[in-house]
């Protein structure tokens, strides 16, 4: 396995970066989780986007052309010999002193790591996730608003204990108003008598590229898509309950807070939903 590390190639153990990175001290940078299915990468311009679009936002130049970048991930996952994957793209602030000041960081780090994919057994997009919600708010509107997918990934972290402690593998983040926003990496979605729902990002959710493409697929398939606000009473009396993630893709909840969801398993929509989700990323990429 080979590393990207400014501009550069180097091996696992000599991917080694400053203790003095912003990103480390301060969570001061931005990531994508991307996708490689059969060689291609999923969705690429659209990880790049939003990855520009977080850097615009913290005022982080990224070392790296558009273009430059699209072709160093492919590089990278040439390199590595990988067909089906995953890639972190990490951009750091870079290293500087000791105080917050980004302008004693003047160059930011590039690091691109590409990595088997761990994900949920097949029996759980059948039988369905259990999940719970958790005390954790995501508060809104904040400067750490999620559309910047930046290293300040604390709240997700309180959200995945609390998950852990609960013994599932995803959880319900509320945000301040009392409004569900998200999961610890995933976007949510409800099915309630033939209508899919999803809050908007506005709710405090990251702006998915998965939960994207699966608004595109209702459209294609013919189901209504709402996004609209709703609370955890809603996500109880659903018909269907489902996240969606660059790791995860289309994962069907079975039970939220004890209450069995629907049938208690994968229902009909999600299950269509995922099919054609796979469909599409076997057709959709950049070589
Ligand atoms: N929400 C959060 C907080 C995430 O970290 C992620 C993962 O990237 C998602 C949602 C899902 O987004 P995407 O479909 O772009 O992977």
């Amino acid at each position: 396995q080979v590393i990207y590390l400014n501009g550069g190639f180097v091996s696992k153990e000599d991917a080694k970066i400053s203790v003095y990175d912003h990103g480390f001290l301060y969570g001061d940078g931005i990531f994508e989780g991307i996708r490689v299915y059969n060689g291609n990468i999923f969705k690429c311009k659209e990880h790049l986007d939003r990855l520009y679009d977080s850097a615009k936002s913290i005022m982080l130049e990224i070392p790296l052309t558009f273009g430059e970048m699209q072709d160093v991930l492919v590089e990278t996952i040439r390199r590595n010999e990988l067909r089906d994957g995953y890639i972190r793209l990490v951009v750091s602030r870079g290293p500087g002193d000791l105080g917050l000041d980004p302008r004693r960081s003047p160059k930011a780090n590039v690091i691109i790591i590409v990595e088997q994919l761990a994900i949920y057994p097949e029996e759980a997009y059948v039988n369905g996730l259990r999940t719970v919600s958790v005390s954790t708010r995501r508060n809104v509107p904040d400067a750490l608003n999620p559309k910047i997918k930046s290293l300040n990934y604390l709240n997700n972290i309180l959200v995945k204990i609390q998950a852990n402690l609960a013994g599932v593998g995803e959880a319900i983040m509320l945000n301040s108003q009392g409004y569900v926003a998200e999961g610890s990496s995933d976007n949510i979605f409800i099915v309630k008598r033939g209508v899919v729902f999803t809050p908007p990002c506005y709710c405090g959710a990251l702006e998915g590229i998965t939960r994207a493409a699966i608004i595109e697929l209702c459209g294609k398939l013919g189901y209504k898509l709402k996004e609209e606000p709703f609370t955890l009473h809603d996500v109880y009396v659903a018909d269907e309950v489902f996240f969606t993630g660059t790791a995860a893709e289309v994962i069907a909840v079975r039970e939220v807070d004890a209450r069995t969801i629907g049938e208690g398993k994968a229902g009909p929509i999600t299950t269509s939903l995922l099919r054609e989700f796979r469909k599409l990323v076997q057709v959709d990429g950049v070589k």
